[in-house]
């Protein structure tokens, strides 16, 4: 049987290249033996069930369309309740929570997928390079995080919802130095890049969860481990 990975919405959450992160998933399986099927559901076509999810980030518009296409569709909240992994990043870290601010001060309901909830703030636009290390606690050792971020909303953790990471350099979610979040299989980053293609062991914990196994084996991250040590990880 083939692993799913589905990509939601690239035409409408596709600003920050966030798609890269399905394709950073596919090659490192299929490079370790697993078969792969990788789909990409645009606006207007059902959402399949699958293995694991990616959305990624995008502009207000975009990201309030594709809030109300995944509500109407159902499919990703039944997969995600029954144990398909979720990788949010940004936009889609905001859909998937309680509500967020839109543009105009408009508060849109999320699906409620996570309990987090984000606000717009009176300071400037989050836009930069950010490092964080990663502090939750359920998900063993993966290194410092690299990425950039380019948000205007700050996203707050309810109960229940560790922080996937605090910040060392950047905004991230912008309440008490924390970035991300992590409950059951869903992992939210405010981190772009493509985040998994700048962090290759957050892709191999998500394949750790996707696939159901306990670990994978190590490949050779030579370039990646170059790049991030370029950047002073
Ligand atoms: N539109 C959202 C915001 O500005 C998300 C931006 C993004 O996905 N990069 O907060």
């Amino acid at each position: 049987m083939s692993l799913k990975i589905c990509t939601l919405y690239p035409d409408l959450l596709g600003t920050y290249g966030d798609g890269g992160n399905a394709l950073i998933l596919d090659r490192r399986a299929t490079w370790r033996g697993y078969e792969v099927e990788r789909l990409a559901v645009r606006a207007g076509e059902p959402v399949p069930v699958a293995d694991l999810y990616c959305i990624g980030g995008g502009e207000d518009g975009p990201q309030v369309r594709a809030t109300a296409l995944l509500k109407e569709s159902g499919t990703l909240d039944g997969a995600v309740r029954d144990g398909a992994v979720l990788l949010a990043v940004c936009a889609g870290f905001q859909i998937i929570g309680r509500r967020f601010a839109a543009a105009e001060g408009r508060d849109v309901e999320g699906l409620g997928l996570l309990d987090v909830e984000t606000v717009r703030s009176d300071e400037p636009r989050a836009v930069g390079e950010v490092t964080a290390t990663l502090t939750a606690s359920s998900l063993g050792h993966v290194p410092a995080l690299s990425g950039f971020e380019n948000h205007g909303g700050r996203t707050r953790l309810g109960a229940g919802v560790e922080p996937l990471a605090f910040v060392t350099k950047g905004v991230g979610n912008g309440f008490g130095g924390t970035e991300g979040a992590v409950a059951g299989r869903i992992l939210a980053t405010y981190l772009h890049g493509p985040v998994l293609a700048r962090n290759p062991a957050l892709a191999d914990l998500l394949l750790t969860w996707a696939l159901h196994v306990p670990e994978l084996e190590p490949l050779d991250d030579a370039l990646h481990d170059a790049l991030r040590t370029e950047r002073g990880l």
